[in-house]
């Protein structure tokens, strides 16, 4: 076992609190992967003051020279991406072949930003007046405290770090506490790299600590926070009080609409693995699927066929479908809704318990759940589980599918099944969410695209495409008379 420090000011260094906690393995407990520091706000105070020292030297560095950074980043990375995998899995439970997309994910990231540093454009405007130049550019804002989840462990750190390094500004990552092991070897390959140290800070350690001082630091002008709607409502109003540039990623209850035209074997696959991929723990996992009411019973039949044969197990060995959830408390929570879902008298199909086995017992294990009879409006169907717990509404037809879906308070992502081009079209514009799939399942990004919701998923900032570097940039204007 081995215990793992802060880098802070350029140095690898314990925490201020001398206190440590352990990280452990979800598919195995037993497993202790690492001691990480459990940092306090003397260790966010000095991450601050370092920050500044390295803005002062990476703002000043062109663009490209900073994209260059970016481009190795990308090589060490691809080099890497077999064993970052393999521990990520191990840290955080979902299999291989999910935690190579993530790294995946954090390597196209890093491309696309090295090409941004040639790209990052101002305008320059004609003038009212004679004899007057106007243009515009993109300058970088200071220091940005980045505070991230568990779920993708690589990839989500990697699309806020990358454009705000590449904009110029120094970074404070905060980690999920569950996964700091991957956040470790990120920064490691960012100085390898050839990032100037102090350009970069890692503090691990508790959100209620560590990310609450970075929220409320007077000298951290930018938070990106990506979690659940409930921590995002306390740092978007610590945010506001203190008028800080704040981009906002939380919660979803996405949904995939199977219209009585749909392509049901394409469906079948797409709500297979959007409701039970990474344990039904992706901000955009599928959790209702609504169905029109000609195909129900026969694709509600298909669907529990192949959710009973998914295996479960430990992520790195070879066959496993599905793995852990994150931790005890976790597993829990999806008791509880599966509780819930009883009261309310919806039907189970299938699952609904802990999963037991061998080589099941020592981790955070739950059964693929699937309930039927769903009514739009109940707990189940409004509340983000973040769990393997999918919840079918039958339907009428597309207006019904329609409505039910921007019936929650959540906007990330939906999904369409249909053949019908004119209800496709009807879907992309009239479905209130930040990604709409047709003929795809809820789940995937692309790094060159922007990601994010609307309602309480998001406050309008997204990461991805070129709209990430406007929330890491500030625009300036300059006159010049000649
Ligand atoms: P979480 O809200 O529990 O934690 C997220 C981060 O916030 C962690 O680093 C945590 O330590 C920190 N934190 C906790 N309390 C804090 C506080 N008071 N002040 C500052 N920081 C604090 O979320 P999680 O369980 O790690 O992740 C799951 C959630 O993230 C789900 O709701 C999921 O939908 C959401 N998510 C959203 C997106 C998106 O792009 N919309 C992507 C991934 C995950």
């Amino acid at each position: 076992m081995t215990t793992f420090q802060n880098f802070i000011a350029g140095a690898w260094s314990a925490p201020s609190t001398g206190e440590y906690f352990d990280n452990v393995n979800p598919a195995d407990a037993r497993d202790l992967v690492g001691r990480f520091p459990k940092s306090g706000r003397d260790d966010v105070e000095r991450a601050v003051e370092s920050a500044w020292r390295g803005f002062a030297v990476w703002s000043r560095t062109p663009a490209p020279a900073r994209g260059d950074v970016l481009r190795r980043v990308g090589d060490l990375l691809s080099a890497r991406k077999e064993e970052i995998a393999s521990l990520m899995t191990r840290e955080m439970g979902k299999p291989l072949q999910e935690t190579r997309g993530d790294v995946q994910e954090g390597i196209d990231t890093a491309y696309y930003a090295a090409t941004e540093g040639r790209r990052l454009f101002g305008h320059t405007v004609p003038s009212e007046l004679r004899n007057k130049w106007a243009m515009t550019y993109r300058r970088p804002i200071g220091v940005c405290g980045l505070i991230t989840p568990f779920n993708f462990p690589l990839a989500i750190p990697t699309w806020k770090a990358f454009p705000a390094l590449l904009c110029g500004n120094a970074v404070i990552l905060k980690p999920a506490e569950d996964v700091p092991l991957t956040a470790t070897v990120l920064v490691e390959v960012l100085l390898e790299a050839g990032l100037p140290p102090e350009v970069i800070q890692l503090v691990h350690g508790m959100g209620e600590t560590v990310g609450a001082a970075l929220v409320e630091h007077p000298r951290v002008p930018v938070i990106s926070f990506t979690g659940s709607t409930e921590t995002g409502s306390i740092v978007g109003a610590e945010c506001g009080r203190r008028h800080k540039r704040l981009s906002l990623e939380m919660g979803g209850k996405n949904a995939q609409i199977v219209l009585d035209d749909a392509n049901l074997d394409l469906a079948l696959e797409g709500v297979l693995w959007g409701a039970f991929g990474t344990t039904g723990q992706r901000c955009t996992a599928t959790s209702r699927l609504i169905v029109q009411a000609g195909v129900h019973d026969r694709f509600v039949s298909m669907l529990e066929s192949r959710a009973k044969a998914l295996r479960l197990g430990d992520g790195r060995k070879a066959g496993t479908d599905v793995g852990p959830l994150i931790h005890a408390a976790s597993r829990e929570k999806v008791e509880r809704y599966v509780e819930v879902g009883a009261e309310q008298g919806a039907e189970l199909v299938t699952g609904g318990r802990r999963a037991t086995g061998e080589g099941l017992e020592h981790g955070f294990f739950f059964e693929p759940t699937i309930f039927t009879g769903v009514t739009a409006g109940s707990r189940l169907e409004q509340e983000e589980i973040f769990g393997p717990v999918l919840s079918v509404v039958r339907v009428a037809d597309a207006d019904e599918a329609f409505r039910v879906n921007n019936g929650v308070r959540y906007g990330l992502s939906s999904s369409l099944y249909t053949q019908d081009l004119n209800i496709a079209f009807r879907a992309m514009q009239e479905l209130d969410n930040g990604i709409t799939y047709v003929n795809a399942p809820t789940i995937g990004a692309e790094a060159h695209l922007p990601f994010g919701g609307v309602k309480e998923t998001g406050n309008g900032h997204r990461e991805g495409g070129w709209e990430v570097y406007e929330f890491y940039s500030e625009t300036k204007v300059c006159y010049v008379d000649y």
